[in-house]
């Protein structure tokens, strides 16, 4: 039993079949890639695994409970955290700011009530926040205006605002996309050390496969909707059905 089984799970968009019969185990503590063509329905997996889209049939079970009829807020709060295709931080604050709000989001379930700035004169949160960036070798740039930074290292933010809140599930929707070559291997090997690091289970969609090889142990086809094949990286390679799947890509 992994600590997210996904089962049957169909999602149509008007005459479009998106999502058909998905089977998916993803055991614990370990790295997980998902990959298919564009169009595979791949993104539209991953919402349904964090309640921005309901399936319109299947299960979704993760650590023992179901992630159907949840908002996206209360599976964040079950252990699931989300890097989204394109980053998604706040261009405006800086570094240290950004990193606040998971922190505040995590202890106080929401800061409506608070105020977004007395969450930036709370120390204790400031610590924690402090501490993960130095975790991701970006305490030097904490004062920085978010916007200005390199592609990289927005998607180096945004995955520490993700494990500050210590997830148990991280899910990466194409984290390497639209990255230099040399972005893309920090990314790897941050990824490698935060798996070393902490009791975390990580699913992965990716187009590189530099990325799937260097970090997967499992890897998931999906073609048109549907899981094709499930094996090891190295069968993965070469495998007949893999290899139809991308043609024409
Ligand atoms: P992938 O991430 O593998 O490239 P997606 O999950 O984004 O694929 O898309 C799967 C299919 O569903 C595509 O044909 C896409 O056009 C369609 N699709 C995705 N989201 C929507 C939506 N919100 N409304 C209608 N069609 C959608
Ligand atoms: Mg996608």
């Amino acid at each position: 039993m992994g600590i997210l089984e996904v089962k049957d799970v169909n999602k149509r968009f008007g005459g479009l079949q998106a999502l058909g019969n998905v089977n998916l185990s993803v055991a614990e503590n370990t790295c997980h890639a998902i990959i298919g063509p564009n169009g595979a329905g791949k993104s539209t997996l991953l919402n349904c695994l964090v309640g921005k889209l309901i399936p319109d049939t299947g299960s979704v079970m993760f650590d023992g409970q179901s992630v159907l009829g949840r908002t996206p807020f209360e599976i964040n709060q079950m252990g699931i955290s989300r890097v989204f295709q394109t980053p998604e931080i706040f261009g405006d604050l800086t570094v240290m700011e950004n990193m606040l709000i998971p922190c505040f989001a995590r202890r106080d379930g929401s800061f409506a009530l608070h105020g977004i700035r007395s969450v930036f004169s709370e120390g204790e949160l400031r610590d924690q926040a402090e501490q993960m960036l130095e975790e991701v070798n970006m305490l030097d740039k904490r004062n920085m205006h978010s916007a200005s930074m390199s592609r990289g290292d927005k998607r180096r933010l945004e995955m520490a605002m993700c494990l500050v809140q210590n997830p148990k599930l991280l899910l990466l929707d194409e984290p390497t996309a639209g990255m230099a070559r040399a972005d893309t291997n920090n990314t790897i090997d941050l990824l490698k050390e935060i798996k070393e690091k902490r009791n975390i289970t990580i699913a992965i969609i990716e187009h590189d496969m530099h990325v799937v090889f260097s970090l997967a142990e499992r890897i998931t086809v999906l073609a048109q909707g549907t899981p094709l094949v499930e094996d090891t990286p190295e069968n993965i390679k070469g495998h007949p059905k893999v290899k139809e799947a991308y043609l024409g890509e």
